[in-house]
This record gives structure tokens, sequence and C-alpha cells, in this order.
């Protein structure tokens, strides 16, 4: 071993990264290499020469794991993230990767979306969610994500896999208590027909049988969506910028125009999140990626033949599909290396058991040496401070009931709590919508009520006012206002 080697060894004993270690050991690896091909130099004899313990000043801690991988007394439960028992303190990122996949959905996982959410030391954190794929919102609801919360919807792209939960979740957002208009942000497109803006206003279109029938029901303004759309070309353009985050997109080649990568920044956190969305891995990835904390690409095994053995279709065609659409895990990983991120994560994927996950990660481990995880099988938890990076597996149950109401959801943050809450006033009553004859077809409750039980069925709207000190108390919440 020279003595730069040396001296760059004793460096990761104090505290160097991971990373230059790596480098000056294969630098060693080299010189032990030279110093076996002079004559008379034995390299085994020379103590240098023995094995290098990778796990430089922390034996034990693995080979891929930097010093930062660590929990922290904010991190409850160490091996699982147990919903509605962690505040996520100031400063704090959490990512919740609620469905991973493109196609198939499976048990394990549903289309793909992210919940970046931001600390502020309450119960309720700041919340941003990218994409909506099919199946994620049941995952957010049994994270006890409080369905009248969700807001801020960044689209990478109109593909289903990537918004099919919309068109299921915002309707029934606002029944839950949601009266406040969805703010969703997407692309443009070629032409204004191929833009978000075009999407959601047919998707509110395709849902007004279901928008009129949940106006017999208050909803504020809760079926209204506002939407953001930028232009799809725009390099680094910024989409949103307010309170001290700012979320930054550029154009992904995604076989169509209309693709992009967002990268969000939490400046008073000093915090940064990436997703690449779909698409071929491109330098603008690399470039507006550089040095984000968390880093997530899509990713898809490069095995068409096997592929082909599995399932039939010729290789030829996964090549094609994959070499115009998608991200190999090499090319992620090469992509994690440009972008020198503290963790590299891979979401938008096919989970295939643990058969290929070894491979998966090799290909992934080709070009990034760095801390590495795949955002799945759903639902994987990411916390992320200045300091440390911890994950787990979110412990969720099967048959979850949403998040109990709470009258803090309707109040803005920093305004009083009121005396009292006073529900929207339906829009459009059961009598303006549905034929009196098919309402005289219902079977008289007193056939079906047994006789101590009878309530006469309520058949217009009450009018409803929350009593939120009460509602709290019950819950053994005291308001210090
Ligand atoms: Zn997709
Ligand atoms: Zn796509």
């Amino acid at each position: 071993m020279t003595k730069e080697n040396k001296e760059k060894s004793k460096d990761q004993k104090s505290g160097a990264s991971r990373r230059d270690f790596l480098k000056a050991s294969t630098v060693a690896a080299g010189a032990v290499a030279a110093s076996m091909a002079v004559p008379g130099v034995s390299a085994a004899a020379e103590p240098e020469c023995q094995p290098t313990n990778p796990y430089g000043p922390r034996p034990g801690g693995g080979v891929s794991l930097p010093e930062y991988y660590k929990p922290w007394p904010a991190i409850r439960n160490r091996n699982v993230y147990i919903p509605g028992t962690e505040v996520l303190p100031k400063n704090e990122m959490r990512i919740m990767f609620l469905g991973s996949t493109p196609w198939p959905p499976t048990k394990l996982q549903s289309g793909t979306s992210m919940l970046v959410e931001l600390g502020n030391g309450t119960l309720q954190p700041r919340r941003f969610f990218f994409d909506m794929g099919n199946g994620s919102i049941k995952n957010a609801i049994a994270l006890q994500v409080p369905a009248p919360l969700i807001n801020d919807i960044f689209l990478s792209h109109l593909h289903a896999d990537h918004f099919a939960d919309l068109p299921y979740m915002y309707p029934f957002r606002a029944f839950a208590g949601g009266f406040e208009p969805l703010r969703v942000y997407g692309p443009s497109g070629r032409t204004p027909e191929l833009g978000t803006k075009h999407m959601i206003k047919h998707m509110r279109e395709m849902n007004r049988w279901h928008e009129e029938s949940f106006n017999v029901n208050p909803m504020g303004d809760g079926l209204e969506i506002e939407v953001t759309e930028f232009d799809w070309k725009e390099e680094n353009g910024v989409c949103y910028n307010k309170d001290g985050v700012v979320v930054r997109h550029w154009p992904r080649s995604h076989v169509k125009d209309g693709a992009s990568g967002y990268r969000l920044d939490w400046e008073d956190a000093g915090l940064s999140f990436v997703w690449t969305g779909d698409g071929r891995p491109d330098e603008l990835s690399a470039k507006y990626g550089k040095g984000a904390d968390v880093f997530v690409s899509e990713g898809t095994i490069d095995t068409p033949t096997l592929s082909s053995f599995k399932l039939g279709a010729p290789s030829e065609l996964w090549e094609y599909t994959i070499d115009i659409f998608h991200t190999l895990y090499y090319a992620a990983g090469y992509l994690f290396k440009q972008a020198q991120p503290r963790i590299g994560c891979i979401c938008h994927y096919e989970w295939s058991g643990d058969g290929l996950a070894a491979e998966s990660v090799a290909e992934v481990r080709s070009n990034w040496d760095g801390l590495f995880m795949f955002g799945g099988p759903d639902v994987q938890v990411l916390n992320v401070t200045k300091d440390a990076i911890w994950a787990r597996e979110a412990l969720m149950p099967d048959g979850a009931a949403p998040a109990a109401m709470d009258p803090r959801w309707f109040i803005k943050p920093g305004q009083k709590m009121p005396e009292e809450i006073v529900l929207p006033t339906p829009t459009m009553p059961r009598e303006v919508q549905q034929e009196q004859f098919v309402r005289d077809l219902e079977i008289d409750p007193k056939k079906y009520y047994p006789p101590g039980e009878y309530r006469k069925p309520v058949q217009k709207w009450p009018g409803i006012t929350l009593n939120p000190r009460e509602m709290l108390a019950a819950r053994g919440i005291k308001l210090d206002d």
C-alpha cells in the first residue's frame, strides 16, 4: 500500500465518505498487483496486503451502508412504521412509496405514487403527492393520511398508471370533508388536447354523474380542481413556489412529448427530493437531480430473454418497449452515479420476487456504490434528515378504517378554532336529480326495522353544525387556544 493510500485509509477512519474509501481501495488493489509483478516481493507477506476491511470505521456496518444510515429518536419503531404513532419533527422529511408498479398491479404493488411529507412538528405535516397510480390511495388511507388533506398532486405524465386513482379519489376526498379545491400540477402536451388541463376537464366530465350525485352532500368547493399546467419543454421551470418549498420540472424522453421529471427543494430544512417520472436515462435528470438527498428513478430489469421465457412474448418486443420507454437498472445506477444523491431509490418497477432480486441489485450496482433501496413492495417509508436516513416498511392493517374526522382539518394553519363549524349546504338535492317514482318504489322501512329499532329515515339535508371542542374532548384532546 502506498503512503497516499495509507493516508486515505486513515481518512476513512476519521469519517471520510465510503465512496472515497472505495476509490482508495481500488487504487490499493492496483498497487498490490504491481508489487506482485516485482520478483522477490511477496505480496502475501506484507501486512498491508491483507484484505481491506470494507466496513471502515464501523465493523459490522455493511458493505454498502454509509455512516448516515441510522435511526434517531423520532423514529419510534426502528423496524416498522406504525401509522399515526410518530409526529414528524420540523426539518425532517418522510417519503412514503404509496405505489410502485407500472404493470401488473399485484397484492404487493399498486400503481406508482409517492407521498413526500415535510415535518412541522404536528400530526399533519405538509404533504406533496407525486403521481397517483391505481390502488395507491388505499395505502394513503391505511397510513392514516386524512382524505380531506390530500392535495398538491404533481403528475409526471398522463399514463394511467400515474393518475388512475385521481378520478376515484377526488370526489371521495370532498365527501370526506375536503371542502377546499384540489390542486393538480402537470405538463402540457404538444397540443392542448394532450395536456394535463384537458385530461382533468374530461376526467370531471367522465365523472359528471358521480359529481352530481355527490352534490346531494356537503361538498363545499371540494370538487373544484385548480390545474397548474406548465410548458413540458421548459428546463428547470418552477411549477410551485410557496412557503420555502420550490418544485422544478424538466422534459423527459418517454416515447411521447409531455413527460416530466420533478425536483422538490425544501429550503428551510435544506432537503431535496427528485422523481424522474418515466423515461429514458437522460442528461437533464442527471443535471437537475444533482446532489439531491433522495433521487428516485423509475427502473426496469434488463432481462428480455428471461421475460420471454416466463411470459411467452418475444424478447424483441421487450427490448423494443423498454428501449424506447424506460430506464434500465444499469441506467438508474448510472443516473445515481451522475447525480450523487445521499440515497438512490427505484420506484415504478416490477417486483419479480426473491429470485430476481440479486440480479436487479447487481444491475444497479454495476454503476452505483452508494446507498440504495427499492421503493417497494408497498409501502416503504423513508425518513430523511440532514444527518441521517432510515428506511422501514409500513405496518398496515388489511382492512383499515380512515383517520377519525378531526375539526382541525377544516381550519387553515394559524387560524383560531371557531366555536362551531357549519358544514356546506349541498347544491343538488335528491329531488332535482331523481324522479319521484323511483323513491316510491323503496320498501317501507317499517317492514324491515324491528319495531323497537324504527328510526324515521332522513329525507332532507338536516343542516349539520360541528362543535369542534366537544369532538376533540371526546377523544381526550384539549385545545389550548
Ligand atoms: Zn408508468
Ligand atoms: Zn409512462
